[in-house]
């Protein structure tokens, strides 16, 4: 158990190592209770370090012996590690310790899973495997012989010898110990080769457990695009003579960029079309590249402390972000984007656990692996190429690699590229890496003349900590329309810089209608009064196919709006103008499935509340079905048009063709389900052969209340792949009326097959029930009470997954008395676990505020 009173830690307070470690060697004889790791260590005095007594950081670790110099010692044991006397110079340090990962449910450290070995040592896990300064700035060179029976036994960098029972491998990159990984057991290997754009062959493999050996290709060619795609547009190749994958079960991530050595939570890693949607395929492809990335930006550039990890973070999102848009459709992916900043990082910014993209505190760091350092995070470098032009952004990225190479940065390092390479001053931009909160965006408009002025104004709500703002760089992208239609200016993008300013455009004949925010330039809440005829001339007419998008959610935003609040039916002139949209055969069917979808109920939750009216979770859910029965009913001629056109003759691809074609037909087949019960949906379900078809029936079963048959069906098929029974798990709570879900997944927890220590089970139920709005704000509090109990049980035995599941009480603020009553006796509750770990104890507290 972690220390009861959390330790805060200051951004400002850094103080580098006093030593250097200029090589490890590491023998790791494996055992479930009783591992034995022997540490060979030589250090160095840091000539840019202050004096200070010598500490190594360890967590649950047996120490058996430990020498300095061959010399026997005995250090002072704390909570967190061991100090000790040392000479002045340079010294060996050689230590024993033990653990014990069969007992590690935390999966962080050595542990195990499904009888293999693994490990997760981001963010401070190396700390629990043996006596080290455990931080992101020693980096070193790290040779490992790992002891033990299994047949597969494997570290980073490059094998270079084994025998009988053991391995060894060499990585010649220093790195910190956070990128660290050692895997060993039964596993078989997917194989393949990539050569580089200098010529050199490099081995690829991706490790899984038997059965699991045909899931792997997709996940191969992800590697290769990858590969192939950051050499062509970053122009950097891969340094190692191997790249390993290896799929993992019980994983509190997604995926770990480790040196060499890749470590993936199996349900982003294995893929097949039986078993996968079209959006498991599509994030695979996305986390294969994010971590492939990794290995210029965050290994060989690595972060000077934890407040810098939007630099590793932040940039790799971005870069994945760009290789999906090449990939697959840009537009599409923007948006998708959007709707997911959205979803995730706003009510995080506008909440009680409200932070900067570089926090200058925490706790525990494993709190802040956020959406704001990830998705925010990505968003400001995405602005930045905005203000200062691909061109210069592709030099500024040169500079960046060439000077810093082997280095732990900061943001400042980063910054500092940009203004020597483009000549640039970037201080005020900096204020988006410490300013936490979204902007608030208005507009005004004036037209005289000829001459066409926008009045734009920036305001920040204050957020924990920061009650002050001052204004931010906006890339602000604007074009404008003629009231025939056409676009009279361009693209332009306009950077605004002060509280208020205002732009000008000449020489125009009439007043034009402006798009505002194209391509969502910047990340801020856009509050532009205008007319509903306004939007749906955008909606109609907008050559930029994001805000074309968002004119229409806006238009279904004010519909719901007034639906809830005043009680008024749903708009048939946005349903009419909408069906035009839908019917344009030109416009690619993936984006027309995002035109189909409405805003969540917790987006309009979040609207209603800065609106300054108290959400009402079940007048959201009835508002939101009664307008999809309208769409409906006033499209049942349109419906099977669209089902036709959607209709895919070809052999399954999961590529972009054919996975937009599978999700406007599943859009319309939700539709439709609203008119026949389910027919439709049943006669999918039954002609299947591939998961998205599969699931997406099997959705609009469980809305239409017909699922008993299918959902049966479905676990029969299925219940031995435990990634395709976690959907199943996931969609009865997510899907079903709000009135059934907290019931529905209490049941699902009695089931033996719960397996509730897999966080990839557990997220299946706990996150989706937090999903279904209506049904997690059940108005008798069971839905928080339900979730407090399992959270409360969880923190015994993985405190990570826990903490970040205490997140989906971070609105509870937004909600009326009553409600927010209860979800402040559920955190409380909580927060009263004896022995409540470090970073529960932080989230919570944060909560509460
Ligand atoms: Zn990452």
């Amino acid at each position: 158990m972690k220390d009861a009173s959390p330790q805060t830690i200051y951004l400002k307070d850094y103080t580098p190592f006093g030593w250097q470690v200029a090589d490890v060697h590491l023998t790791v004889a494996l055992s479930p209770d009783a591992t034995r790791v022997r540490s060979r260590i030589r250090f160095e005095p840091n000539p840019d370090a202050p004096a200070q007594r010598f500490f190594l950081h360890g967590e649950d670790l047996r120490l058996i012996r430990a020498s300095i110099d061959g010399t026997e010692v005995t250090p002072v044991l704390t909570a967190e590690g061991l100090e000790c006397d040392v000479p002045e110079g340079g010294f060996l340090w050689e230590s024993e310790v033990e653990i014990a990962p069969a007992a590690n449910t935390a999966l962080e450290g050595l542990y195990m899973s499904n009888g293999m070995y693994c490990t997760q040592c981001e963010a401070e896990g190396f700390r629990k495997i043996t006596y080290y300064p455990d931080r992101p700035d020693v980096m070193s060179v790290f040779t490992v012989r790992i002891e033990g029976d299994e047949p597969v036994k494997l570290s980073n960098g490059n094998p270079v010898a084994q025998g009988e029972g053991w391995a060894e491998w060499h990585d010649p990159w220093p790195k910190p110990a956070y990128l660290f990984a050692l895997v060993a057991g039964e596993l078989l290997n997917h194989p393949g080769s990539f050569t580089t754009m200098s010529g050199r062959e490099v081995e690829l493999n991706i490790y899984v457990r038997p059965g699991d050996e045909g899931k792997c290709a997709f996940g191969m060619q992800a590697l290769k695009d990858s590969m192939r795609w950051d050499e062509e547009v970053y122009g950097r190749e891969y340094d190692l003579d191997i790249f390993n994958i290896v799929a993992v079960d019980d994983f509190n991530m997604g995926a770990m960029e480790n040196k060499g050595l890749n470590v993936f939570n199996s349900s982003c890693v294995l893929a097949s079309p039986e078993t996968s949607t079209d959006a498991n395929f599509e994030r695979i492809e996305a986390i294969i590249a994010h971590e492939y990335f990794h290995n210029w930006t965050g290994n060989r550039i690595t972060c000077r402390d934890w407040f810098q990890l939007c630099l590793k973070e932040g940039l790799t999102v971005f870069r994945d972000s760009q290789f999906t848009s090449d990939m697959r459709s840009a537009e599409v992916k923007r948006i998708s984007d959007v709707i997911d900043l959205r979803a995730r990082q706003f009510p995080e910014d506008q909440g009680p656990l409200s932070h900067p993209v570089r926090p200058e505190s925490f706790q525990e760091i494993n709190n802040f692996y956020t959406a704001t350092v990830y998705e925010k995070g990505a968003e400001v470098i995405g602005m930045l190429r905005r203000l200062v032009g691909a061109e210069a952004y592709a030099k500024a990225l040169d500079l960046y690699f060439e000077r810093h190479d082997g280095q732990a940065c900061t943001i400042e390092d980063w910054l500092k590229v940009f203004e020597d390479s483009t000549g640039r001053d970037l201080t005020q931009f900096k204020r988006w890496y410490s300013q936490s909160g979204t902007p608030h965006l208005k507009v005004s408009d004036d037209y005289a003349d000829g001459t066409y002025t926008l009045t734009f104004t920036q305001e920040t709500p204050p957020t924990p900590g920061q009650p002050e703002k001052a204004p931010q760089v906006l890339p602000i992208a604007v074009g404008l329309l003629n009231p025939n239609g056409d676009e009279v200016v361009p693209t332009t993008m306009l950077e605004m810089t002060e509280a208020t300013q205002s732009f000008t455009f000449e020489g125009l004949n009439a007043k034009p209608v402006p798009s505002i925010l194209r391509g969502f330039s910047a990340p801020v809440v856009l509050m532009r009064e205008s007319t509903a005829e306004e939007k749906s001339f955008l909606l109609a007419h907008d050559t930029d196919a994001f805000n074309r998008w968002e004119a229409s959610r806006d238009l279904a935003r004010a519909c719901l709006s007034a639906m809830i609040t005043e009680g008024a039916g749903p708009d048939l002139a946005w349903i009419d103008a909408l069906e035009q949209v839908l019917r344009d055969a030109t416009l690619d069917p993936a984006f027309r499935a995002l035109m189909l979808a409405l805003p969540t109920q917790a987006e309009l939750a979040q609207m209603l509340h800065a609106r300054g009216v108290t959400p009402d979770p079940d007048a959201i859910y009835a508002a939101t079905e009664t307008l999809r029965d309208a769409m409906a009913t006033r499209w049942s001629a349109l419906l099977p048009e669209l089902m036709a056109e959607a209709r895919v003759d070809a052999p399954f691809a999961p590529d972009a063709e054919q996975s937009g074609k599978r999700a406007l037909g599943n859009a319309v087949l939700s539709l439709q389900t609203r008119l026949d019960g389910g027919k439709a949906a049943q006669a999918q379900y039954d002609a299947a052969d591939n998961m998205t078809m599969q699931l997406s029936a099997l959705s609009c079963l469980i809305t239409a209340g017909a699922e008993d048959a299918a959902l049966a069906a479905f676990e029969a098929q299925w219940k031995d792949d435990r990634l395709v029974m976690d959907k199943w798990f996931a969609l009865q709570v997510a899907a079903t009326a709000p009135e059934k879900a907290v019931a529905r997944a209490s049941a699902l927890t009695e089931r033996a097959d719960f397996d509730w220590k897999n966080p990839n089970r557990f997220r299946a139920v706990m996150g989706s029930l937090a999903m279904n709005h209506a049904g997690f704000h059940a108005k008798d509090g069971s839905g928080y009470r339900f979730l407090a109990d399992w959270l409360i049980k969880l923190d015994e035995k993985n405190p990570q997954t826990t903490a970040r599941m205490c997140s989906v009480f971070q609105t509870w603020k937004r909600y009326d008395a009553d409600r927010q009553a209860l979800m402040k006796a559920a955190l409380e509750r909580i927060a009263a676990r004896p022995g409540l770990s470090r970073d529960v104890t932080e989230m919570v507290t944060r909560l509460l505020g």
